[in-house]
């Protein structure tokens, strides 16, 4: 789970592949940097915590160049300390190299273990720092044939972007499991992973990387590469689910047309005699629009959201602990009061938030509560960069669904079923990566996989 964004050729690199960072906040709040390069050496700035915390006008002024990489963090392998910021710059025999990285190699462990044997030194506990380790070990001609050689040793979720000497090198993995956007933006090459960086630029989207593809962009222009490994599409479905902005194209489709398209065939399974819609949001928002303009009943605001909540929020004493979700969200009385509620979300976790909710709104009055579940049940861990714990933390692997419900303390629950979620996303039901909800993973995971967050437990002293 991060936001990854690049652009090759403008002299504002930095200050555009800020502003494309900012757009790409959601994607992860941990961390963030940016490297440029001005055809003599890389400049490097990151910190923990937001964009806009991190980055003022004195070190964007610091990022000259022409040629510029950017990182969100929300780590899914390896601790959140400042080492593990992206970009993560290395000097090799080739030229320096920087790096960012959104998805999780699932074999980073296994290949960091034979390069420390064979002597290698690693300066973070992250994944990607394997894939340039793997690059010096290999030197090629060219830049792209070592990054490909590389490639070809690690399998599993990434999209990644390099800023080398020879220009912007951005490759996606070959089963295509995260999003790459191409564009272009007064004659420079821009590339992020979702389209909602390319219009705060004022960018032209104009493809999106395949599957397996490589693509360098330098002054000349782009040239494009293909990695020989062959794999079936597994586009992660969940970035349609909730992890993209609604506002973004991504996998070549607009994702609040897909959430859209999900309320309404929910309202068509599983349909409720009700008085209201209400969306959790902000993730419920756009399928509760669907479910209510299928199903004809009225959409209505019942909860708030904070927007102002950070990951840091610390509760402030014994005795007034465990706002829990109440930091979060707010019932509406006066809409909720007396209401049969249809409550709509994109996903149930651990199903410790829906319980929270539910109650919240059984608190403000309302009468019934429905929830309806714009996705299948969570039954398996993400390997490839989605953030879920592990498989006996996830509700739905252990327990029915009416099991939940109970535990929910709804009046009904249902889940959008998996066949028509994929008709949801459209295209090719097969090009999807399904494993959160039916274990089906497409790159293997060793059975004592361990969680992502786990591969490398080296404890680092945040500074
Ligand atoms: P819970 O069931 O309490 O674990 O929380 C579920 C809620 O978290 C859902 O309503 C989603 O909006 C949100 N969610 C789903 N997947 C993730 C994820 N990978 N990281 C953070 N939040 C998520």
């Amino acid at each position: 789970m991060c936001g990854i964004f690049g652009i090759e050729g403008h002299d504002a690199a930095s200050n555009l592949a800020y502003l494309g960072l900012y757009a790409l906040q959601h994607r992860g709040q941990e961390s963030a940097g940016l490297v440029s390069w001005d055809d003599r050496q890389m400049y490097l700035e990151r910190g923990m915590g937001e964009v806009a915390d991190i980055f003022d006008e004195r070190l964007l002024a610091s990022l000259p160049g022409r040629r510029s990489i950017g990182h969100t963090r929300y780590s899914t392998t390896g601790l959140s300390v400042i080492d593990n910021a992206q970009p993560i710059v290395v000097k090799t025999s080739m030229g320096p190299l920087a790096v960012v990285h959104n998805g999780n190699l699932v074999n980073g462990g296994v290949v960091r273990d034979r390069l420390e044997r064979g002597g290698s030194i690693f300066q973070t506990t992250s994944d990607t720092e394997v894939i340039l380790h793997l690059m010096a070990k290999r030197p090629r001609a060219t830049v792209v044939e070592s990054l490909m050689a590389a490639l070809a040793e690690v399998s599993g979720a990434y999209s990644l972007l390099l800023i080398t000497e020879e220009g912007l090198i951005a490759a996606r993995d070959p089963h295509g499991f995260r999003p790459m956007i191409l564009g272009e933006y007064q004659g420079a090459a821009c590339f992020a992973s979702e389209s909602c960086a390319f219009d705060l630029l004022g960018a032209t989207i104009t493809g999106e990387l395949a599957p397996g593809e490589v693509v360098l962009a330098h002054p000349g222009g782009l040239e494009r590469f293909r990695l020989p490994q062959a794999a079936v599409p597994s586009r992660c479905a969940f970035e349609h689910v909730y992890f993209a902005r609604p506002d973004s194209e991504v996998f070549g489709d607009v994702v609040s047309q897909v959430r859209t398209s999900m309320g309404r065939r929910l309202a068509r399974t599983s349909p409720v005699d009700a008085d209201i819609v209400v969306p959790v949001p902000d993730s419920g928002l756009v399928p509760a629009l669907g479910y209510a303009r299928e199903s004809g009943l009225p959409f209505e605001i019942g909860l708030i959201r904070n927007h102002y909540v950070g990951r840091t929020f610390i509760e402030p004493q014994q005795s007034i602990r465990d706002f829990g979700v109440r930091v979060k969200l707010n019932p509406v009385r006066g809409v909720i009061a007396g209401r049969r509620v249809v409550l709509v979300d994109d996903s149930i976790v651990r199903g410790t938030t829906s319980r929270k909710i539910v109650r919240m709104m059984r608190r403000a009055g309302a009468s019934e509560v429905h929830l309806r579940i714009c996705s299948p049940p969570t039954r398996w861990p993400c390997h490839y960069g989605i953030d879920t714990p592990r498989r006996e933390e996830l509700i739905a692997a252990r327990q029915s669904v009416e099991e939940i419900r109970r535990y929910v303390s709804a009046d009904s629950l249902a889940y959008l079923p998996l066949a028509e979620t994929l008709a949801a996303l459209g295209g090719d039901a097969e090009s999807y990566c399904t494993a959160c909800w039916t274990g089906d993973y497409r790159v293997a995971v060793g059975k004592d996989h361990p969680r992502q967050a786990d591969l490398f437990p080296i404890h680092t002293v945040q500074r």
